[in-house]
């Protein structure tokens, strides 16, 4: 019986790739391809619904119901049972459809007289295309061997939707890949860009979807499989502990497993050629992607989805590695990235695309460190774009715009004059000083964390680094670094400032920030968990490494370092009990010593607002964090895109707060910065600095206007418009300061 199934399934993908081949029109292939179906599956009726735009479906073809119906019926998704499939990716399959949940009648296409529904998405790599759907008037329900069947035709049909088989005259689809479209995302890092597209990972082109000697498909399964096997037994090797390794250990698991061979072998033997079997396999496995919420079970599924791509490429021979150049002005597009492969296409980028990605993600600051705009969270971008597609990115606004059409080519390319004039703008008062109308004089430093941000110390005009953050050279490597290694890299960035002050960080790991090679704790509120100074403390193993590493690096020089996440005064003693211990053991061992140490604490957690006076005056300096430190005053996760907008850092309870640390400061002489992203914020470093900060460190590229703008202002006047506005009970001093720089102009 399955043989018969087989041979009919073989037969109907013969005809289809007959009309694929033929001369015919898209609407003509399209009418032939229903025709074809309804006749193999021996129903009344079999409809083609695709999508006319991102959530409206149109029946584009039909066997069986009324013709006139033809692009004129259309559905949104999830409405009536075609909606559901589309919206839920899954197959619907009813005896009784106008009785099933969810059903919606379309007078105009006469289908009230059909009693049984079966629905299957038509789909291709995680994106839904449209739906195919038979019906038929006596009232069974498909078996098992028929939905199969239609799911490998709709898999067909996918394909040659891709392949922009229905395109043309008198058909409703226009050709795929070519219309301008805008696209919405989340702003991680600010910049506009023009550019095309460069593909991270480059689409592969299934071009013969259907084959007619199944067992010679079988043969080449089994050959790519073996290769793939041979491969990551080879990286596996070569691979050290840690996660590298469990992942290659997860694709061996799926390389060896029979159920996705098994379930590819009878995709081939009933007509699909062996990467069309990868590719289907590959698309249920991204639409599961999306509905899963374990994590565990993702990430399998998202390793699946890496191993079908290495298939894809081993079967069809393209990759990564032929063919296609970058473009000059390439804009990176990837599902997601990691660190250090980003670092690997370093400066050339203009801009970077991610469907997935997170604002804080590593990837997100090596992006910053490198300046180069970023836009995460971007639905559909590794669907949409196609390598050299021209595009433009709105790093203000979160905008992607792909292929755009003129008019917006020339707004953007308006834009982009405005911000190199003013950039230009920038580059005039670089060396000159942060003067305020007022007299005062603003500190401005830059944040870094990697080599590749040194370059910015003298382009930028900052006057020295206010926070180095140590843990994005332990990020960016698969293995713990070693003390020798650690030590150059310091030495090298304070060669790379000389004369100017740098402030190490000391590791700030554990939240967000899990290091590659360390074994993941497994902590039900990473945040508030073991983490930073925490962990520097309990384990100090590496605590005392790094810090003997700064002392060699310093060399004879100043050294200055500061540690994270301090919560409490006890702890900022400790450390720095740890700092002595390393200064007196590397004396011992004949190294020279910095020429001084100055040893402070960063303000994270309004606890450390609230310490004892003794603590402000033992400490060398404090920078408030004001990243961490806003999350905590708010409990208002930074990370949590459905939160972390919530409250305005010029709210005036964290503005208080602020004043009262600096007062604190103030009464004690003690040193103060802020260095939170809130610093490169014009309206927000403005205020920073009228309630008394005198320091501020933030990304190179905020420097300029952050500068520019504070020597136009007078602190006095925006002081007392955020006063006025306390007094009269605003929530927020934005709206009221927003008005007073309005009226400066
Ligand atoms: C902060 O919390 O404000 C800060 C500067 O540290 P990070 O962003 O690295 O946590
Ligand atoms: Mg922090």
């Amino acid at each position: 019986m399955a043989e018969n199934f087989e041979t009919e399934s073989r037969k109907l993908l013969g005809r289809l790739r007959d009309t694929m081949a033929g001369e015919e029109a898209g609407q003509a292939r399209l009418d032939k391809i229903t025709h074809l179906i309804a006749d193999s599956i021996g129903c009344e009726v079999c409809s083609i619904y695709l999508f006319r735009d991102e959530d409206t479906l149109e029946l584009c073809a039909t066997e069986g119901l009324n013709p006139e119906s033809v692009h004129q019926t259309r559905m949104k998704l999830g409405e009536g049972l075609v909606g559901r499939v589309a919206k839920r990716r899954v197959v619907i399959n009813t005896a009784d459809a106008p009785g099933s949940k969810g059903f919606r009648f379309m007078p105009e296409t006469g289908e009230e007289i059909f009693s049984s529904f079966l629905g299957v998405p038509v789909q291709r790599l995680g994106e839904a295309l449209g739906v195919l759907v038979v019906q038929s008037k006596d009232a069974r329900l498909f078996s098992p061997d028929e939905v199969y069947a239609l799911e490998v035709v709709a898999m067909v049909l996918a394909e040659m939707t891709e392949l922009g088989a229905f395109v043309g005259e008198g058909a409703a689809m226009s050709a795929r890949h070519s219309q301008p479209t805008m696209l919405r995302g989340t702003v991680a890092q600010e910049g506009v860009a023009e550019g095309h597209i460069w593909l991270h990972e480059p689409r592969v082109v299934v071009t013969n979807p259907i084959a007619d000697d199944p067992h010679r498909e079988l043969e080449r399964l089994e050959e790519a499989v073996e290769e793939l096997r041979v491969g990551v037994d080879k990286m596996l090797e070569m691979a050290g502990d840690g996660e590298q390794r469990q992942v290659l250990e997860a694709y061996r698991m799926f390389a060896n497993s029979k159920g996705w061979m098994r379930r590819m072998q009878e995709d081939i033997s009933r007509g699909l050629s062996a990467e069309a079997a990868v590719e289907k396999e590959q698309s249920v496995a991204r639409a599961r992607m999306e509905t899963v919420t374990d994590s565990y079970l993702r990430e399998r599924l998202s390793d699946l989805d890496d191993l079908s791509n290495r298939m894809l490429r081993i079967l069809t021979g393209q990759g990564a590695d032929t063919g296609a150049e970058m473009p000059v002005d390439p804009i990176l597009v990837a599902r997601n990235i990691g660190p250090a492969e980003l670092l690997d296409y370093g400066r050339g980028l203009k801009g970077i695309i991610l469907e997935a990605g997170s604002v804080g993600s590593h990837a997100a600051i090596v992006a910053r460190a490198l300046a180069i705009p970023l836009i995460v969270h971007v639905g559909r971008i590794t669907t949409e774009a196609l390598n050299g597609d021209q595009v433009m990115v709105d790093g203000e606004q979160g905008i992607v715009h792909l292929r755009p059409d003129d008019s917006v080519v020339t707004a953007f390319r308006d834009k982009i004059a405005m911000e190199a004039e003013a950039q230009h703008r920038y580059a005039s008062i670089r060396d000159k000083r942060a003067e305020t109308k007022c007299g005062n004089i603003i500190e401005l430093n830059m944040n870094a964390g990697l080599m590749a941000d040194l370059p910015s110390l003298e382009n930028s005009g900052a006057e020295g680094v206010g926070l180095f953050r140590t843990e994005l050279q332990f990020l960016v490597r698969s293995q713990m670094p070693k003390r020798s290694e650690l030590s150059a890299l310091y030495g090298r960035v304070l060669d790379a400032a000389p004369d100017k002050r740098v402030i190490f960080r000391t590791l700030d790991i554990g939240s967000d920030k899990v290091l590659p090679y360390m074994k993941p704790n497994d902590e039900p509120n990473p945040a508030l968990g073991w983490r930073a100074i925490r962990v520097g403390l309990d384990k100090p193993g590496i605590l005392r490494m790094q810090l003997q590493a700064l002392i060699r690096a310093a060399a004879g020089r100043p050294l200055t370092l500061m540690f994270p996440f301090v919560a409490q005064y006890e702890e900022y003693t400790q450390a720095r009990a740890e700092v002595d211990k390393a200064l007196a053991g590397e004396a011992k061992l004949g190294h020279v010593l910095p020429a001084s140490v100055e040893v402070g604490a960063m303000l994270e957690t309004p606890s450390l607002g609230f310490a004892p006076r003794k603590f402000f005056e033992d400490v060398d300096f404090l920078s408030i964090g004001g990243n961490d430190l806003k999350q905590f005053f708010f409990a208002a996760d930074r990370e949590n895109e459905r939160v972390r907008r919530r409250y305005d850092t010029l709210n005036v309870s964290f503005l208080s707060f602020l004043e009262q640390i600096v007062e604190r400061c103030n009464d004690t002489n003690t040193p103060v910065s802020f260095c939170g992203e809130d610093a490169g914020r014009p309206v927000e470093a403005l205020c920073l600095t009228a309630i008394g900060l005198r320091s501020l460190s933030m990304r190179p590229a905020s420097i300029g206007p952050i500068k520019s703008l504070l020597r136009r202002s007078n602190l006095q006047d925006v002081r007392k418009v955020i006063m006025d506005a306390r007094h009269r009970g605003d929530m927020s001093v934005r709206p009221a300061v927003m008005d007073y720089l309005r009226q400066q102009n």
